[in-house]
């Protein structure tokens, strides 16, 4: 650390006494990357601007949502319009129903929708609402997919967990992960075991997972879980809070062309605020309160502010920006790829999601992604941050690409990479 970064070392000082690790959620603490967390002053487009004045190209994008970048000015006046005219009324409005609707109109899956505030919420409701329909109790979960901090789902989970070296949380009873049943990506075989009893409620599924690295389904996987939760009477859902809306209009459900019984979504869904939501056919969805016996309710659900900044963020996502967030992402994986040379180094990518896996052979599961060569990665992602770039501080991430970033930002970030690959090994 150099002299320059004063006001970051005191404010961590000052932010480990009263918050732990100094932090609001693990990954932000950088710790598997052995450096300190970045306290962010401000950031526009995907100029991120920290407390001591160093700038960043920000791949990160708040680890989902900011697909158009930081402060997008049509998302900033929504926000200020919304705010003017009240932040909250724990009443219906009519931009939740607009958002409602054109949800449904770009998700194959979904006819009706139920809005939380975090992905958490949203996941843990759309298990109980299964739970409820089916009539069964036990969850399939894929090792390595999050799907938020629900207690059921906390086993083997990846993302910050996998990162803190935390092979499973504290504090969760063993009778809410005792109906939770784990299997490795893309095993066949594994989810033919799991489904065999017919006493599956729900199989929950990241269809592009992200959260331990971006490990892409193999060919036919997805159709293969949408045929046998069909035939074992499961129901299967998507979590695409991260995919939604970033790997094509209508999330990878439509991209893959399998349809899911349920969708959990987030991330881009709020513009950079919060909000989240979960949603199905319209039968499933009315089982739940107030018409039906789910109960399931939120203070801040469709928060006017958070949805008129999701509504605002999706409707600026047309096939134009698509293709252009698609051929950004392809740049950048190549230009890495390049950069990379003949080191041991797998760059994965699909629109708008990119992963440099420290890893000579591909990754397709979550052993192969603990695999990886986490120590080389650190000292990359160090090289990159003193260089400017501000890439996911773990390998079980992905870099965000945004329709912010530029062919600028590009070739100066396979610059610094090439320059940081060098000092990696
Ligand atoms: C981020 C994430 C969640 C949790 O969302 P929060 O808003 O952080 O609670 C769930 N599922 C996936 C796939 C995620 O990436």
């Amino acid at each position: 650390m150099s002299l320059t970064d004063a006001r970051s070392a005191e404010l961590y000082a000052r932010a480990r006494r009263v918050l732990p690790g100094g932090v609001n959620s693990p990954v932000r603490a950088m710790r598997s990357i052995g450096r300190d967390p970045l306290f962010v002053e401000r950031a526009t487009g995907v100029d991120l601007v920290d407390v001591d004045g160093n700038r960043f190209i920000d791949w990160v994008g708040s680890w989902g949502p900011l697909i158009h970048g930081h402060a997008h000015p049509k998302i900033l006046e929504a926000v200020h319009a919304a705010a003017e005219a009240g932040t909250t009324f724990g009443a219906p409005t009519m931009v939740e129903v607009e958002l409602a609707e054109e949800i449904a109109s770009r998700v194959p899956s979904v006819e009706m929708i139920r809005m939380t505030s975090s992905g958490t919420e949203a996941s843990m409701s759309a298990i109980r609402l299964a739970r409820a329909a089916t009539g069964r109790e036990k969850v399939v979960k894929f090792a390595g997919h999050y799907h938020g901090h629900v207690d059921g789902l906390l086993a083997d989970a990846g993302s910050g967990l996998a990162t803190q070296g935390i092979p499973a949380s504290a504090g969760v009873l063993a009778s809410a992960t005792a109906a939770t049943v784990v299997v490795p990506w893309n095993d066949e075989e594994a989810v033919r075991e799991a489904l065999s009893g017919d006493d599956v409620a729900v199989l929950i599924v990241e269809p592009y997972p992200a959260n331990m690295g971006l490990v892409p389904p193999q060919d036919g996987f997805l159709q293969f879980l949408r045929e046998q939760t069909e035939a074992h009477g499961t129901l299967l859902a998507f979590d695409e809070v991260i995919s939604g809306f970033r790997v094509g209009p209508g999330g990878a459900q439509e991209r893959e062309d399998v349809t899911p019984d349920m969708t959990v979504m987030g991330k881009i869904l709020g513009g950079g605020l919060p909000a989240a939501a979960f949603g199905a056919s319209r039968e499933l969805m009315e089982r739940l309160a107030p018409l039906g016996d789910v109960y399931q309710a939120g203070t801040l659900s469709g928060n006017p502010l958070a949805v008129h900044a999701g509504l605002t963020s999706l409707r600026m996502l047309d096939d134009d920006a698509y293709l252009r967030l698609n051929e950004t992402t392809t740049a950048l994986a190549t230009g890495l790829r390049e950069a990379a040379g003949d080191r041991p180094v797998e760059v994965v990518s699909v629109t708008g999601l990119v992963t440099v896996f420290f890893s000579a052979t591909p990754v397709r599961n979550y052993d192969d992604a603990k695999a990886c060569d986490t120590e080389a990665y650190a000292r990359w992602c160090r090289g990159l941050l003193a260089r400017g770039i501000y890439a996911p501080p773990s390998q079980f991430e992905a870099l965000f690409v945004s329709l912010a970033h530029e062919p600028e930002h590009v070739a100066q970030t396979v610059e610094a990479a090439a320059a940081a690959f060098e000092s990696a090994w």
